[in-house]
């Protein structure tokens, strides 16, 4: 079918509403509007106007997507809105910070918190309600932000990329155009800024296309959250728990929060490395078996479920940032990268990687020079920002616990002393999909049901995050090879995604000529794992129909 798009013109198309992407346009916008003032758009060159600065965003509106712990430190966003603690929604100030070890039936604070345990100056937020109000921000200073839109496919153009071509809407389950079709816009621009998060599909494509890895593959973790309303007096606002141990084992890299907002709610979370050997381990059953701990079943008790959700984060840090420029586009925020793995710390360097990014793409507009030379300038910056400083002391830090807990702290406490660079410097790590053991006819384990109360299956947790895609359109989870789930993976690591995956997604259902993966695409939460975490890397995640996915409202 040739397809006839219609074409629309933009100085800069960011991909992605999430941090990264809307402190990228408000800065640009600023710069735009303060150079305007002084009379720049009056002299020789080329007229600047916010105007033409589009924003993507996939969900059905700003925030939609947005998941965090989640923790902030406001270094960025002081600096972006100066006087932000007047109007951004910021819930709490962070105002005890403890690290909790549990044992199966017993908890142990550490009478000092380690430092990378401490919140002091942070607030307790929902990204979800920052990122709307950002949002805001962003389109009163003039920006376009175009709701329910996907970049589904990059344009390329010479040496680099010259915009993005949205998702098609209206096909149905065999890509057939239905009533409503209306084919993908092609969004051309000088600059393309990919700020999709983490495990971007654009990004993804970009980086193999181009060759931009770093020295270390990315490596991922998965989050899996729960916001609770709880009995009044069970949680102080701007309590902040982390938890090392149990369920985690001490060949796994994992621990828990328990943050405590306003009036009486509570976001707790496991975060795990996908870098296990076991293929059929769960991390939404490990999630579920960690809440009855006494420790957190005296806070939870009475209390109700409010909203879920999941998501995975680049653990990889500094040797894992890939080359984040090429002829007229950047990779920002997570899917650049820019995530602290020893606090688990993201949301003010993405956000700050969006703003240098600003810096470049306005300087780059100025001179009317889009090439890789001139937007090399970005790496540059991130170098001499603050982003470095932060990344650099922790750049090993992530790949000491490839091997369990116990090798980790010991690494983790001679690169402590030493600036970071411990006995390795680089430490390399490899895709965590390659520590899976083969099952060797293990059976499958029973799956966890929940008692419906205190802890939840999958589908009840799914109900919680307010997650609906069109039934009837194209699945966007393309496995390349259906053949090798019910020959090959089943036997060798038991089909893995149907235990990854936080939202049931996947099941491998007995038809009547075998053994066939079932993909229930409506539950997807978006948390990208299956296209990370599958052993044979033949898992494709594309965009969906815009407006499709979860609902984080609060979270
Ligand atoms: Fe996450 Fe993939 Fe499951 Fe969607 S299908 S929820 S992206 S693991």
């Amino acid at each position: 079918m040739t397809v006839q798009r219609e074409q629309l013109e933009a100085d800069v198309l960011i991909v992605g509403a999430g941090p990264a992407g809307l402190s990228c346009a408000l800065h640009l916008a600023n710069l735009i509007k303060k150079h305007n003032e002084a009379g720049g758009a009056s002299k020789a060159g080329p007229q600047l106007s916010a105007e033409n600065i589009y924003v993507l965003e996939k969900g059905r509106e700003i925030g939609a997507h947005q998941l965090s712990g989640a923790i902030m430190n406001p270094k960025a966003l002081a600096e972006l809105v100066p006087g932000f603690e007047k109007s951004a929604p910021l819930d709490t100030p962070v105002t005890d910070s403890a690290a909790l070890l549990f044992t199966k039936s017993s908890s142990f604070r550490f009478p000092i918190t380690p430092p990378p345990f401490q919140n002091k100056g942070n607030y307790i937020v929902s990204l979800s309600k920052i990122t709307k109000w950002l949002g805001g921000l962003v389109e009163a200073a003039g920006v376009n932000v175009f709701k329910e839109f996907g970049g589904a496919q990059l344009v390329y153009e010479g040496d680099g990329i010259a915009g993005v071509i949205t998702e098609d809407k209206g096909l149905d389950k065999n890509g057939k155009p239905k009533a409503n079709y209306t084919p993908g816009y092609e969004l051309r621009a000088k600059i393309t800024v990919l700020a999709e998060g983490t495990r971007g599909s654009l990004t993804k494509k970009l980086v193999a296309t181009k060759k931009l890895d770093n020295i270390n593959p990315q490596s991922y973790g998965i989050g899996i959250k729960e916001l609770w309303d709880v009995q009044p007096g069970r949680i102080q606002p701007g309590y902040v728990a982390h938890t090392l141990g149990w369920p985690v084992s001490t060949d796994m890299y994992g621990g828990g929060w328990i943050y405590g907002l306003s009036n009486n709610r509570l976001s707790i979370g496991l975060v795990l490395a996908l870098e296990y050997a076991n293929p059929q381990f769960d991390p939404h059953a490990a999630f579920q078996i960690w809440k009855p701990h006494p420790f957190l079943r005296k806070i939870l008790d009475g209390g109700k479920l409010v909203r879920y959700g999941a998501k995975s984060l680049p653990y990889g840090g500094w040797y894992a940032i890939p080359r984040t420029y090429v002829d007229g586009a950047l990779i920002i925020g997570d899917s650049g990268s820019f995530l602290d793995s020893q606090r688990l710390k993201g949301i003010h360097l993405t956000m700050k990687s969006g703003m240098l990014a600003a810096e470049t793409i306005f300087e780059a507009l100025k001179a009317g020079d889009t090439s890789s030379k001139t937007l090399s300038a970005f790496p540059k910056k991130i170098e001499q920002s603050y982003i470095k400083k932060e990344l650099w002391q922790v750049r090993n830090f992530h790949q000491s616990f490839q091997h369990g807990m116990l090798p980790g702290f010991f690494h983790a406490g001679l690169q402590f002393i030493t600036g970071g660079r411990g006995l390795i410097d680089p430490m390399r790590a490899h895709p965590g999909h390659e520590a899976y053991k083969k099952i060797n006819g293990r059976p499958a384990p029973e799956r966890f049901k929940g008692d419906g109360k205190l802890t939840f299956d999958r589908l009840t947790d799914v109900y919680h995050s307010g997650t609906r895609h069109e039934e009837d359109q194209p699945c966007h989870l393309v496995v390349k090879d259906l053949n090798v789930c019910s020959t090959k993976c089943v036997v060798e690591y038991g089909n893995p995604c149907q235990y990854f995956c936080p939202a049931a997604v996947y099941e491998m259902a007995q038809e009547k000529d075998g053994l066939k993966l079932k993909i229930n695409a409506a539950n997807c939460v978006h948390c990208k794992t299956c296209d990370i975490a599958d052993p044979y890397q033949i898992i494709d995640w594309v965009v969906p129909e815009g407006g499709g996915g979860p609902n984080y409202e609060g979270m």
